[in-house]
């Protein structure tokens, strides 16, 4: 799997506190808006305005990214977590291909967002057990982070671009 070195752009997941640049910590400003697209699982599309904003120190940009959207997929979080877990109420209406790519993709990062829960849970003094006596599979060990209920993959996706830690495969980015 190749990484790009940089993100093209820094998203965090708006909440309804004031956060702080995710690279700086610095104060951030609303500068704008832009258009974002996605589909629901209906297969309806639907567009939100997403706001800009421009941090008062390191003067870097970023992106709002609502709960119910994953960097750079066009369907909402929740059709997504539902081919990855296999779901039996899974009723998105993408192709099968757009599935098995989302399957694919989750994959191949599962382990990485089990790894940035874990640093992140280390680094704010939360007691993480070893790592050996986590669950096995990336997906446990996520799950043992922020829970198996419905929306899981929502609150792996906030904290993960919220300290900019989002990574985008090379093989994801033409992806849906
Ligand atoms: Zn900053």
């Amino acid at each position: 799997m190749s990484w790009l070195k940089t993100p093209k752009q820094v998203f965090f997941v708006k909440s309804d506190e004031q956060n702080p640049c995710p690279i700086c910590g610095s104060l951030l400003k609303v500068i704008g808006s832009r258009r974002r697209c996605y589909f629901q699982d209906n297969g309806e599309r639907r567009v939100l305005m997403i706001r800009r904003l421009r941090c008062s120190s390191c003067n870097r940009i970023h992106h709002e990214l609502p709960d119910l959207l994953v960097p750079y997929k066009r369907y909402e979080s929740q059709s997504i977590e539902a081919a990855v877990t296999g779901s039996a109420a899974l009723t998105v209406a993408a192709d099968e291909a757009t599935i098995s790519r989302w399957k694919q993709w989750f994959s191949d990062m599962a382990g990485y967002f089990a790894g940035v829960l874990i640093s992140i849970a280390t680094r704010y003094n939360k007691s993480v057990e070893g790592v050996s006596a986590l669950p096995q599979s990336s997906l446990q060990r996520i799950w043992h982070f922020v829970g198996d209920a419905p929306r899981w993959l929502a609150r792996v996706v906030r904290p993960v671009a919220n300290a900019n830690y989002w990574v985008q495969t090379r093989s994801a980015f033409m992806s849906g």
